[in-house]
Formats: structure tokens, sequence, C-alpha cells
């Protein structure tokens, strides 16, 4: 008999950009997920169930094996950590920049930086390594209220266009790390369900793969 395999995808933005890759590695929920107010999906493979649930909850179910596979943007995964996950395969998808940001024109000085932030422990690993004091202040929204309120010299957020910042009279300062949307895997379901598992991460790998060539021939 085959197991039953749990795939945990992101609320929101990642969402919209992570049903038609399902679609075209032949995943497809039964329902309309955005018109349905529940969170537990069955698809067109029938051992296969979709849970919708918060970006930043995606890497917990996957690690304490409540789903066995997720769909999670690589800000929520360097937040959350690596341990009980693998990370095979790159989506390609959501793609933007982790960076600082500031007031424009505003350059900070040599004192200890007030930093606001939702990615706490991604910024003080970073503020460490570049050896700047930083004191990190756990925002959970409008990153870009903080400087101009006075309550942090400088963010640390996701930045795709820069039109949020720029409305803000914000700018940005420095690079932390590319984002990409990325499948993960609860490590001991990938051993226990290996075969069914390896042809799911096959079929995407050759969905993201097909999407690239199409994308360079366009
Ligand atoms: P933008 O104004 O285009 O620079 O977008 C910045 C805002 O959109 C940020 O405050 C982010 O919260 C959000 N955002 C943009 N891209 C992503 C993404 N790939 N994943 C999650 N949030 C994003």
């Amino acid at each position: 008999m085959s197991k039953q395999l749990i795939l945990a995808l992101s609320k929101g933005r990642i969402l919209q950009e992570t049903l038609p890759l399902l679609a075209d590695a032949g995943i497809t929920p039964l329902e309309d997920l955005g018109k349905s107010r529940k969170l537990l999906f069955d698809t067109n493979l029938p051992e296969v169930k979709l849970v919708v649930i918060r970006a930043t909850d995606v890497p917990t179910y996957v690690q304490l094996g409540a789903a066995d596979l997720g769909v999670a943007g690589k800000d929520v995964l360097l937040e959350h950590g690596e341990q009980g996950l693998y990370e095979p395969l790159d989506l390609e998808i959501a793609r933007c920049k982790l960076m600082t940001a500031g007031i424009k024109g505003e350059l900070p000085g040599h004192a200890r930086r007030r930093v606001a932030t939702k990615f706490v422990d991604v910024a003080r690993r970073y503020y460490a390594e570049q050896g700047i004091q930083a004191e990190v202040i756990k925002l959970y929204g409008a990153m870009e209220l903080a400087p101009l309120m006075n309550l942090a010299d400088e963010i640390v957020d996701i930045v795709d266009t820069g039109n949020t910042l720029r409305a803000n009279g914000m700018e940005p300062r420095e690079l932390i790390a590319t984002i990409s949307t990325r499948l993960v895997v609860n490590k001991a379901a990938m051993t226990m369900k290996h075969r069914q598992i390896k042809p799911l991460i096959e079929r995407l790998r050759a969905a993201v793969v097909d999407r690239q060539s199409t994308a360079v021939s366009n």
C-alpha cells in the first residue's frame, strides 16, 4: 500500500507562484485553494495531500514530521535553521533579496546600531560577521516604519522592486542573501518514504528545468 504524503505550502505571495509549478509537475488540488477556507486539500494524486499554512510555520511542520515535504522561502529557512530538513530543490520562484536598509542619505554612524526586523537570528549573525555591534529589535510587520519613527537606525527586510523602501524615503544598503523558494523534505520521511518522495522531487525538478529552458528560449 502506498503511504500518504503531506506537502505543506506557504500561504500568500508564494502560493500564487507555487500552484502553477505544481500543476506543471502534474499535481493539482481537487478544489480551488483561493476560494476555500479549508486548510487541508486532496489532489489528483490520491496519496498526496496539501496543507496551506503560514510561511513561517512550514519549516516547523516539516522538521517535526507533521508534513513530509514543504515549500518555503529561503528567508524563512535561514531564520528557522536547517535542523531536521533536507533542501533538495530550488524552485526558482518568488525571487527577492534580503537586505539592510535605512533612511535615504543617512549613513549609519559607528555607535551600536539599532536594527528592526522579523529576521532576528539572520540579522544577529549578519551584524556579528560584519563586526558591527547591533541591538536587534523584533517586529512582525511594517519594518519600514521603524527608522521613520526613530525606533531603529536600520532594518533587515525582503526587497523585491524596492518600491516599498522608496515610498517610505528609504534606500537599500547591504545584500545579506539572495532569496528564492525551496522544496524542503523531512529527513526521516526521506528515508521511510523514499520510493514516493523521490519521484515527486524529480517531477518538480523537471518542471523547474522546463520553465527555465522556456524562459531562455523566449
Ligand atoms: P518591493 O516593494 O517590491 O521591494 O517588495 C517589498 C515587500 O514585499 C517586502 O516588505 C516583503 O515583505 C514583500 N515581498 C516581496 N517579495 C517577497 C517574497 N519573494 N517573499 C516574501 N515577501 C516578499
